[in-house]
């Protein structure tokens, strides 16, 4: 990387940096919610070689697609004109800013293996990597949970996406083996053991390549039910709400709103459980809380679509000892943890069912649970 920066920038850069990629093994919508969610890193990575420059001026260059150089400049950091996968970068930069850390120019190379829209958070890859080169070049000494919420300020007042602290605190705070179990409410982060290879297991990530069209108008009516559900019930938050609850709720709730609100306290609470046969049994007992949480996406909260559905039934056919869609929802990724021996039935099963249901063919890849971001030279 070094090399391609030096034939892009005419020098060497000062350091390189990665962040990775993330998958929910569960906990999903809880996060709004002021629940719990338990990502994990992932293998996939997006890298930074940067090099300070003695100016205000910031050069971004991507080893992905056709973008061509972007200069943009640190006195006049805007939202409305930042372009294209700039906004990741200059949106971390103008969040450091808004904070009161001097930021230097820059030149940066970005090259990440993180597939893009696929639900791996690529965008987060991206400005957890450029936020840890920053904090080391500027000397700021943020700690992790600092860079998590100067994240999150940047994807929501500079890229303009609604988006919470899970991804960015896998990114961050990931570690090795290990999940990152996420209390949203008071923003605490533990880990957890996560071990896939020993257990002989893989972790399948199926990219069904259905785009998220109806994220955002189902993703808002979501929320918006689990607002009116908690109003009802005088509560801060569903996650107020208890398992033992549930039954008064409904008789309190609308159909649809109950639903909506059953989805979110049994998600928090296969959360926990999750969390505990993990510590208690490793990943092999964990395989029916991932089935339990895709039929409460299926049903009660109605985010998943037939994509995902066949790509968790055929998993789970085949061997997978457990499956779910993961993400937002209404397209995109799901996983399914699968015995070592069972990988490559999965893997053709699935493949076969949706060409015979006249699918676009997923992707299928396996991912591991790996190290947060650092610098890596
Ligand atoms: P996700 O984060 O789920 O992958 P997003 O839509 O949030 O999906 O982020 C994807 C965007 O991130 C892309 O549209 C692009 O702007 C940017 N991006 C991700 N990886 C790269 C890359 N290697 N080079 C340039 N831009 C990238
Ligand atoms: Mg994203």
């Amino acid at each position: 990387m070094a090399a391609r920066f030096g034939q892009e920038f005419g020098r060497l850069p000062d350091g390189v940096w990665q962040a990775p990629g993330r998958v929910n093994l569960i906990g999903e919508h809880t996060d709004y919610n002021e629940g719990f969610v338990l990502p994990f890193a992932i293998d996939k990575t997006a890298r930074v070689a940067v090099a300070v420059r003695p100016d205000s001026t910031v050069r971004l260059l991507s080893t992905y697609g056709d973008h061509g150089m972007v200069t943009a400049d640190l006195g006049s950091l805007d939202a409305a004109s930042a372009k294209g996968w700039t906004k990741y970068p200059l949106g971390v930069m103008w969040a450091l800013q808004q904070q009161g850390i001097t930021v230097p120019g820059v030149d940066l190379l970005l090259d990440s293996n993180v597939p893009l829209g696929a639900g791996l958070s690529s965008s987060h890859a991206i400005e957890c990597a450029v936020i840890s080169a920053l904090n080391d070049l500027t000397g700021a000494g943020l700690e992790p949970e600092e860079m998590v919420l100067a994240t999150q300020r940047a994807e929501n007042d500079f890229v303009g996406a609604p988006t919470g602290i899970m991804d960015q605190s896998a990114s961050l705070r990931g570690s090795k083996g290990h999940a990152v179990f996420l209390d949203c409410r008071d923003q605490s982060a533990q880990l957890v053991p996560f071990e896939t290879e020993p257990a002989g297991l893989v972790m399948l990530v199926i990219d069904t390549n259905v785009s998220h069209s109806h994220a955002d108008g189902g993703y808002a009516s979501r929320r918006a039910s689990c607002e009116l559900g908690a109003e009802v019930l005088g509560v801060k938050a569903l996650r107020d709400v208890r398992m033992e609850d549930l039954e008064e709720a409904a008789g309190l709730l609308d159909e649809v709103t109950y639903r909506r609100v059953r989805h979110i306290v049994t998600e928090n609470d296969r959360v926990l459980q999750t969390v505990e046969l993990l510590a208690s049994a490793g990943p092999g007992s964990i395989g029916a809380l991932l089935d339990a949480s895709h039929v409460s996406m299926r049903d009660d909260f109605e985010i998943s679509c037939a994509e995902l559905d066949l790509a968790v039934a055929t998993s789970r056919a085949n061997g997978a000892i457990g499956a779910r869609m993961t993400g937002g929802g209404f397209g995109g990724a799901a996983i399914a943890l699968t015995p070592v021996t069972s990988e490559q039935q999965v893997r053709a099963a699935v493949v076969r069912a949706f060409e015979e249901a006249g699918y676009t063919a997923p992707d299928i890849f396996t991912v591991t649970p790996a190290a947060g971001a650092m610098r890596i030279s």
